[in-house]
């Protein structure tokens, strides 16, 4: 059952805005609402402020073990809980429950991959240059952390953020997302009864732009995560920049998808397929720019067109639905736009196009060819249900196309040659790059972009380092 409100969680307590103003919450399948989400103003964010502050304080003080301990038991309760927050999911998001419950058992993975990374945050001895000179690092949390998720994954995006800084001994406040705020406050009251104490995780939502512009120059706060679109990255990362604060941004993407002429063409079809459509195309590391060499050109077409078109659209809601809706309205009418100016490019739609139905926010699948690079779809990232394919001739005009873009987020590659999958890792300017199966986002594993994609990763061995300073100490025998 939906909840009728959802609060902040600020030191401990489930509370609403100290003005009790709420922002409406809408279930993209029926455009109709399902609930409230509490609205904070200054006294809401101050409020938080200080609690992190005091939990900051606390929790450094506990030992890299028990909090290990506590994040582990945190990771159990998302697993034992997974049944009741995925249909909330479902309910605010749109994504069908299966993706929503794989999700929620996710986050139990990533938070006791990064509890135990905690355990590891191993300084170093460093051999004095004189007898008795003893030199030595420790690694120390960076402070309280501000961070910013969207709504496209509401726990996945929230999670790495919180276990990262309670790992290394931050406090966090999370702006959640507004439109998705019932599954992300679920994931905080699991920190919450797994006994992390008060202050240490404190989560609020607003209006985005006036949460950012309080929280990223406040004093107290000396860490900022966000995940969210280009545009918005760079204007939040000037805005610490201008306050000395440390930055992870994992921004947008526009993937492309190099199948060679020597791929087995029916399988990258079913994985690039699956992986283009699932969430409905709101997922940044989604495989966007279809590349194919020409001899297999009409082939990956025609089987791509109907993998799009055998994609049961529905409410996430229902069993047998393998794409939902849209989350939002904004998104719907980005996805017209942009087949609105790619036919004034002349560009062939094979399927789809448009909305389905009179009801929420449903867009088919899918799949246009024949785009002229000037075309929008060809620069900005579609970020839903749209695919493009491209033909190209050989394996220099794909990395020439591949690389076009300012993007640097994930890649994919087809091909059943060792000496082409090693070139293309290698040409090929992003962050990730799976080839012949998809292979991203595991928590052990990097995740994160660089040029207009990003700042920092928020997978593997090396996520936690953004949420550490280090400290040098030298020290002569008396
Ligand atoms: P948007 O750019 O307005 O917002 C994107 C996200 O940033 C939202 O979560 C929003 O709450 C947040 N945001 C916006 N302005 C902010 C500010 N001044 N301070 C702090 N947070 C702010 O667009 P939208 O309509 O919500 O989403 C569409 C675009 O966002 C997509 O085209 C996509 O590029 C991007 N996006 C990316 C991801 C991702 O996983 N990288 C997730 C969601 C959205």
């Amino acid at each position: 059952m939906y909840p009728s409100t959802i609060d902040f969680f600020i030191n401990g307590r489930w509370q609403p805005s100290q003005d009790g103003r709420r922002i409406a919450v809408l279930n993209p399948a029926t455009a109709e609402p399902i609930g409230a989400v509490a609205h904070a103003g200054v006294a809401d964010l101050d409020a938080a402020l200080a609690a992190a502050e005091r939990g900051f304080a606390a929790w450094r003080r506990v030992s890299p073990h028990d909090r290990a301990r506590v994040m582990r038991k945190a990771a159990e309760l998302m697993r034992a809980r997974a049944d009741t927050i995925a249909p909330l999911m479902t309910a605010e998001q749109g994504k069908p429950l299966a993706e929503a419950r794989g999700e929620t058992l996710l986050a139990g993975d990533l938070i006791e991959w990064f509890a135990e990374q905690g355990r590891r945050n191993f300084g170093q001895v460093i051999p004095g240059r004189a007898a008795g000179i003893h030199q030595f690092t420790s690694k120390e949390p960076v402070g309280p952390v501000a961070a910013f998720t969207p709504w496209n994954f509401p726990i996945n995006q929230a999670v790495r953020k919180i276990s990262l800084a309670l790992a290394a001994g931050c406090s966090i406040i999370i702006k959640g997302p507004e439109e998705t705020p019932a599954s992300c406050a679920e994931l905080v009251r699991a920190f919450a009864d797994a006994g992390v104490p008060e202050g240490v995780v404190n989560l609020v939502f607003g209006v985005p732009a006036e949460i950012s512009e309080y929280l990223i120059p406040h004093p107290i706060i000396r860490k900022i995560s966000f995940t969210g679109s280009t545009a918005v990255g760079k204007h939040l990362a000037a805005l610490a920049g201008a306050h000395m604060k440390r930055i992870t941004m994992e921004l947008g993407g526009h993937a492309p998808a190099i199948v060679f002429e020597d791929a087995d063409v029916e399988k990258a079809i079913a994985i690039l397929a699956a992986n283009k459509f699932r969430n409905a195309g709101q997922v940044c590391v989604a495989p966007t720019r279809f590349l194919v060499q020409e001899p297999v050109y009409e082939r990956f077409v025609a089987g791509f067109t109907a993998a799009a078109k055998a994609l049961k659209l529905g409410d996430g809601m229902e069993k047998e639905t393998k794409m939902g809706p849209l989350a939002h309205a904004r998104r719907i009418q980005a996805m017209e736009d942009f087949v609105t100016d790619a036919h004034k490019h002349g560009a062939r739609v094979h399927t789809g196009g448009e909305r389905v139905g009179n009801k929420g926010y449903f867009f088919a699948p899918t799949v246009i060819t024949d785009l002229p690079l000037e075309a929008r779809l060809m620069n900005e990232e579609p970020f839903g249900p749209i695919a493009l394919i491209r033909r190209f001739r050989d394996s220099e005009e794909a990395v020439a196309e591949a690389n076009r873009l300012p993007y640097g987020l994930a890649a994919y590659a087809y091909t059943r040659s060792a000496r082409t999958a090693s070139a293309i890792a290698e040409a090929v300017e992003s962050g990730m790059m799976s080839i012949n199966h998809h292979g991203l986002a595991l928590p052990e594993v990097p995740f994160g972009g660089i040029k207009d994609s990003g700042y920092g990763s928020e997978g593997g061995t090396e996520a936690i380092e953004a949420y550490l300073n280090t400290k040098f100490v030298t020290q002569a025998a008396l």
